[in-house]
């Protein structure tokens, strides 16, 4: 006899498997039923830069202005630029310098405490009480110049960041010699970032990248689940041209540079990052350095400090945490990695060579241990 193989013979059984499958089907196809959704950007000038947000996947109809407010906030208390506000948290801090305490926001403070920090660990590389001499040389205003010796001298005397005074309890700073000053512009950017990630993160979107002109943090994953990649600024060409691509997970990239703001006189560049030793624009002999880590604060923080140290101090200091990556790119062209930045980011343009990590960095790394 001819068997005919009828598995759903019975009513019951077919109304089983047709619940079976039509799950199966949910399970399978379900996720991927919606149309892709193409990345939508929004950018704004804030912070002196445009800060560009991407996303990934569908936010709150009202998450770029979300982002974009809280960092004009942030802008609003810790601008030290006369031009563009009448006054700031930071300029009554400033201009209350010799006078009396003035109590700030919460962000503001925090912001302080954070680069009095990052002034403390690079032992006044990054120092916070730069701003007399920012505002001498007034480097990307139309009031640069090359300052007198003598006025040069006399900031230097104001600047020192072990002479801060914050209260934590009154939520006070003073600054206690008149003159003195302080500019957060090395680390601001970096927190602006940590926050409109915070911010986005909480109104549930998990796939973006914010970009504060090159201060970069990406939120969750991509939706494809490939890595992040990002564009490393070739510190010779304009913006837009790159020395390598870098991949990674989540991340928070922070270039420091000599090309960002400059002026140019009799052949020399003086540029926007001030060494507190010497007063003027810092001459490390470096072009650029790249940190990578998870927190934008501190990248924004250690790559302006660790510009002014150089690759010679620079190396040996990175080496010692494991939590930083980073990349400093020489005058000479010269490329210098940690191990995991060397694994994350692709050095693809051929004016720039690769060199394996000194080996005076190594032994002045193994002597501080
Ligand atoms: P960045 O672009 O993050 O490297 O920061 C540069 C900005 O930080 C400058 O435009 C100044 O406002 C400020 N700055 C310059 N030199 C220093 C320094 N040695 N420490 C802290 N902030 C600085
Ligand atoms: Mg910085």
């Amino acid at each position: 006899m001819l068997h005919i193989f009828r598995p759903y013979a019975h009513p019951l059984r077919a109304a089983i498997a047709v619940f079976l499958s039509i799950i199966l089907f949910t399970l399978l196809f379900g996720s991927c039923s919606s149309e892709p959704f193409d990345p939508v950007r929004e950018g704004k000038l804030l912070l002196g830069t445009t800060v560009n947000v991407t996303l990934y996947e569908e936010g709150p109809d009202d998450i770029f202005e979300r982002v974009f407010d809280r960092v004009e906030q942030i802008e609003r208390k810790m601008s030290t630029s006369k031009d563009d506000y009448d006054t700031t948290e930071l300029l009554e801090v400033n201009r209350n310098a010799g006078i009396r305490p003035v109590r700030v926001s919460a962000d503001t403070f925090e912001v302080i405490r954070r680069a009095l920090e990052y002034s403390e660990l690079t032992d006044g590389a990054f120092d916070v009480t730069i701003y007399p001499l920012v505002e001498l040389w007034g480097i990307g205003t139309a009031d640069a110049r090359v300052p007198a010796e003598e006025e040069i001298q006399e900031r230097l005397a104001l600047v020192d960041y072990r002479k801060v005074q914050l209260d934590r309890e009154a939520q006070t700073v003073y600054l206690p010699e008149e003159g003195m000053g302080l500019d957060v512009g090395a680390i601001a950017k970096g927190y602006a970032a940590d926050e409109s990630r915070r911010i986005l993160k909480e109104a549930g979107v998990d796939s973006a990248l914010l970009d504060f002109g090159g201060n970069i943090v990406t939120v969750g994953e991509k939706p494809n689940g490939e890595p992040w990649k990002i564009g490393i600024q070739n510190p010779e060409a304009g913006r837009g041209r790159y020395l390598g691509i870098l991949s990674s997970g989540p991340m928070a990239v922070v270039t420091s540079g000599d090309y960002e703001r400059y002026f140019v006189q009799d052949d020399v560049r003086y540029h926007h990052i001030i060494s507190s030793r010497t007063g003027y624009p810092a001459r490390p002999g470096l072009a650029s350095v790249t940190i990578l880590t998870d927190d934008s604060t501190e990248a924004d923080a250690l790559a302006t400090a660790l510009y002014v140290m150089g690759a010679e101090k620079g190396l040996p200091f990175v080496r010692d945490r494991d939590d930083i990556e980073a990349a400093f790119v020489t005058q000479e062209k010269e490329v210098y990695m940690t191990a995991g930045m060397e694994s994350a980011l692709n050095v693809s343009h051929e004016d720039y060579e690769v060199l394996p990590w000194p080996a005076g960095a190594q032994a002045a790394a193994a002597e501080t241990r």
